[in-house]
């Protein structure tokens, strides 16, 4: 008889979800961690680098108070400390940390510490014990790349890893990548004053590769509207040290130039964390690219008994896949008939200012699909709510099949992150844009948005 009915190896948002569903599911579970429980997105992740974002929220709020009305005696000039913000971000982890220590232990995960390591015959050996499992779920997650000849150091060249958790504030930066990581970055930098530039080497600058590019143009206009300079197809060469900091030359369709910052973050991707765990020996196929291949009705990989899941796995790196996926690993472990995962319906959100969100097909994508596709657009500067709270900027945009279900929902603009939820359970509802219309959304609210670009996808409209 096996120690455990899984032995999970990694305890991110991959690793602990696994473990806590099994436990739920009074399955004896060891979660094997090297680090903290909570993994990249809890300590150096998403939720960190949310808190910033709420931060430069605030700032905007506070130096735009006047706009409201609410103006201060005596003339006040806001600045960030950023000590003060990383202390608040600290707390919010160690909460978060906390939690979920106290409720692994409620569903009796025993967390083991170290590095473990599969063994050629299925087992997992950590520190030099061996543990069995029934099932051994494989969720070790993924590291920020880096591009050859930069020296990230951490204090001068950073990763995502460093900047979410900085007590110190850079005063110039140059951010290397326009995807999530360095659209969320940029957007917080700028917000708060920090000089920054934006290097991106595919052709739009911001988000190129994942949303429908008219919502990704609409977030590159805000973004230089409120000063990021933003360069695409930029082709940047390793930084030179200078007197005063670091010198960044990048070469654009437009010429040459260099640029002097004090701080390079670069954010260019993650790659998967699959080395030096014992996979091959153990009969685990892995990809080129380092991702552990797996079947994605169950998740199992190449060896039976063996699961996969998160960002070891090359599906979309995002903490809900992972859970999801965890889901079904230990659904198949306990012999259920588990629902896959759609990765073509996942919900996406970007926490920049505007926020980006979507789920399901681009117009582009579903045209290219083969969709004879109905696209109807609202704005938020004609939604009452959005005027009441100062934030009109962006769109909701719904591409649906002619007179036939909603294929894909993007929205750009305020609270995008939880208007999606509606959205994203049309598209995985295959619902018709007149089903969706039908609901009533109450008014104001920003999501009367999403009711009136249903209803006028039917041929008739209230104000859509
Ligand atoms: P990404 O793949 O989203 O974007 C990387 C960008 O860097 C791409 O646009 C790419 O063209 C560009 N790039 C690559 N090499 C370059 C180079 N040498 N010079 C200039 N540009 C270059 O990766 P990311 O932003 O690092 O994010 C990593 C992962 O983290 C993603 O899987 C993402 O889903 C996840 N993440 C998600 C969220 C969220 O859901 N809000 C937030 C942060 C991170």
């Amino acid at each position: 008889m096996s120690d455990y009915d899984i032995v999970v190896l990694g305890g991110g948002p991959g690793g602990y979800a696994a473990a806590l569903y099994a436990g739920s599911a009074g399955l004896r579970v060891a979660m094997i961690e090297s680090t903290t429980v909570g993994g990249c997105c809890l300590n150096r992740g998403c939720i960190p680098a949310k808190a910033l974002l709420q931060t430069a929220e605030v700032f905007r709020t506070a130096t735009g108070a006047a706009t409201f009305g609410i103006v201060p005696d005596a003339e006040v000039r806001f600045r960030p400390d950023w000590p003060t913000v990383s202390t608040r971000t600290t707390g919010i982890i160690d909460r978060l940390v906390g939690g979920l220590s106290g409720l692994l232990k409620r569903r009796k995960v025993e967390i083991i510490s170290g590095k473990g390591r599969l063994t050629p015959d299925g087992a997992v050996a950590v520190d030099g014990s061996r543990l069995t499992g029934g099932g051994i779920i494989i969720a070790t997650g993924s590291a920020p790349k880096n591009i050859p000849g930069f020296d990230v150091d951490g204090e001068l060249i950073v990763t995502s890893d460093h900047s979410t958790r900085s007590p110190k504030l850079p005063g110039r930066v140059a951010v290397i990548g326009g995807g999530v990581i360095g659209a969320e970055f940029a957007s917080v930098y700028t917000d708060v004053g920090v000089d920054t530039t934006l290097l991106e080497a595919l052709p739009g600058g911001v988000l190129p590769l994942g949303p429908d590019q008219e919502l990704a143009r609409i977030l590159a206009r805000a973004l230089a509207g409120r000063g990021t300079k933003i360069h695409a197809e930029a082709r940047v060469s390793p930084p030179e040290r200078s007197a005063d900091g670091l010198v960044v030359a990048f070469e654009t369709p437009k010429g040459t130039e260099k640029i002097e910052v004090d701080q390079v973050l670069v954010a260019i991707g993650r790659r998967p964390v699959s080395e030096d765990i014992g996979l091959a020996e153990a009969g685990v196929t892995v990809s080129e690219r380092g991702f552990v291949e797996v079947d994605p009705a169950t998740m199992v990989t190449s060896r039976p008994g063996v699961y996969a899941i998160g960002d070891v796995v090359d599906t979309p790196g995002l903490a809900h896949v992972a859970y999801a996926e965890a889901i079904v690993a230990v659904q198949a472990i306990l012999g259920e008939h588990p629902v896959p995962v759609d990765y073509t319906r996942v919900p996406w959100v970007v926490y920049t200012h505007p926020e980006v969100a979507w789920a399901g097909l681009t117009e582009a994508e579903a045209k290219a699909a083969g969709h004879e596709v109905q696209v109807h657009k609202y704005k938020f500067a004609a939604n009452g709510r959005a005027m009441i709270i100062g934030d009109t900027e962006g769109l909701v945009k719904v591409v649906a099949q002619k007179d036939g279900p909603i294929l894909g929902v993007h929205i750009v603009g305020p609270w995008a992150s939880e208007l999606l939820a509606e959205n994203y359970l049309a598209v995985n509802w295959e619902a018709l844009p007149g089903e969706v219309g039908a609901f009533i959304h109450p008014h104001p609210s920003l999501s009367e948005a999403v009711g009136e670009t249903m209803l006028a996808l039917t041929g008739r409209a209230l104000h859509g």
